[in-house]
């Protein structure tokens, strides 16, 4: 945040992305990372914040190992963002402040480690107004975050690189519209870990209350094989903290830095999660499930878009219907097929070949399964020359519409098969369905089954 420090949390060995500045050793001056300010900024315009015109950065005084300064970078008086809300949960604020280092406990020895790697990496702090009340819609409000912050590529957000952690506030009150004491749930780096440790506590203030005991402000942890919160620290005041401005940094004049302006920001901002659910919902008509498929994986959804805008050429009158069938392919077929054919899909098969597809499976030329083995085979390199339809024939995956080529199997089978044949005209349904198989069989599954039905009722009147 306020050095060049390399910012990898990959990096395994401890103590190597570190420098004098974010070592605090003494003489050095900070610098403040002009991006993250930029990216903090594209945040709260996205949630529909205030941008801050003045901030500047103060000293957050304490004594800690994973701090060596003694103080934290961050902003008090003068946060970069105010206010703004997310899918209706309203924010206070988002400001921004230097990661503390790692340390690592351990239960074998009698001291514990410190890694600086992640000392001085930019930390966004974004807080909630005390409107959620219970762990659900706790756990998507995180999760609608993460989602955000990826699709303006602010951050991965990983949790379980600890790019994205989650400290919940709880408190519980008898009276409504009262807010009792907070207790505050720290490092929690997983959006079940957020459910479950709200949970615990609601359930573990309401006892105490209950049994007329008094709730003491403080820091807990979670302990996720216990699946309990237990007590770290009794809160220290704001007041305790000492916080001044940074005298080494310079004060931040926002109107300043026409790069940061609102209107240039504004520019750099993609379509936003919710803003595409609602265009996805209006233009396509298609299920809840795979909006939501495309909202999280962009990938996927420029593909479908791509493989809409095909079928739309196509002739014929039923896009609605083709286009739900795309959709069905990209979002349920694929999930069957995760892993890494799920990415090669949209890689290496053009939108042409997958409209061509869609268009097969809808008149029937193709049967589902068909169709699933056709994705398979194109989501592997190939020649993107020849047609879906020359390629399904090749690998025998073509069912036979025609009913010239039909008729043929059917008169054979009804000649093998006169005791099914007789069953059939005496009422017995099963006997049909035998029927259809014994040309399936004949047919080498060449033949489209529901066709194949359809003739032999039929010829059997
Ligand atoms: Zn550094």
């Amino acid at each position: 945040m306020f050095c060049n420090s390399k910012n990898d949390p990959n990096e395994k060995t401890p103590n190597i992305n570190i420098c004098p500045v974010c070592m605090a050793h003494p003489g050095v001056l900070p610098t403040i990372n002009k991006e993250a300010v930029k990216q903090v900024l594209r945040v709260g315009l996205a949630m529909n914040g205030t941008l801050a015109d003045y901030s500047e950065f103060d000293r957050k005084n304490y004594f800690y190992p994973d701090i060596p300064k003694a103080f934290q970078l961050s902003q008090y008086e003068f946060p970069l963002v105010s206010g703004g809300s997310l899918n209706g949960v309203e924010l206070t604020r988002i400001h921004l402040e230097e990661d503390t280092a790692r340390s690592s406990h351990t239960n074998e020895s009698d001291h514990s480690l410190v890694d600086f790697n992640r000392a001085g990496v930019p930390l966004m702090e974004l807080v909630t107004e005390p409107v959620l009340h219970n762990a659900k819609d706790s756990g998507a409000f995180a999760r609608e975050l993460q989602l955000l912050l990826r699709t303006l590529k602010a951050s991965d957000a990983n949790m379980e690189k600890g790019e994205m952690r989650v400290e919940a506030n709880i408190s519980v009150s008898k009276n409504k519209g009262e807010l009792g004491t907070k207790v505050e749930v720290k490092n929690l780096n997983s959006f079940k870990a957020v459910e479950r440790a709200i949970d615990f506590e609601i359930k573990r203030q309401i006892e105490m209350i209950e049994k007329g005991e008094s709730i003491v402000q403080e820091t807990r942890g979670w302990d996720e094989n216990k699946a309990i919160t237990f007590s770290q620290r009794v809160k220290e005041e704001a007041a305790d903290y000492r916080y001044f401005p940074e005298p080494d940094l310079p004060k931040l004049k926002l109107s300043e830095l026409p790069e940061l302006s609102v209107d240039n920001l504004q520019e750099t901002l993609p379509e936003l999660p919710q803003a595409k659910r609602e265009r996805l919902q209006e233009v396509y008509g298609i299920q809840p499930e795979d909006i939501e498929a495309y909202v999280t994986d962009t990938k996927l959804c420029d593909f479908f878009e791509g493989v809409v805008m095909e079928l739309t050429k196509a002739e014929g009158e039923d896009i609605a219907k083709h286009i739900k069938l795309a959709s069905n392919y990209l979002t349920n077929n694929l999930v069957a097929l995760r892993g890494e054919l799920a990415e090669h899909v949209t890689k290496n098969i053009e939108h042409r070949e997958f409209s061509e597809l869609v268009l097969l499976a809808s008149q029937g030329d193709i049967s589902s399964n068909g169709a699933v083995e056709l994705i398979s085979y194109l989501a592997k390199p190939h020649e993107a020359e020849q047609s879906v339809r020359d390629l399904a024939e090749e690998e025998g995956l073509l069912q036979q519409n025609d009913d010239g080529a039909l008729g043929e199997i059917i008169e054979s089978v009804v000649d093998a098969n006169e005791g099914a044949v007789q069953e059939y005209k005496e009422g017995k349904e099963q006997a049909l369905q035998y029927l259809v198989g014994q040309g399936m069989k004949l047919s080498k599954g060449s033949a489209n089954p529901a066709k194949l039905k359809e003739l032999i009722k039929a010829k059997l009147g």
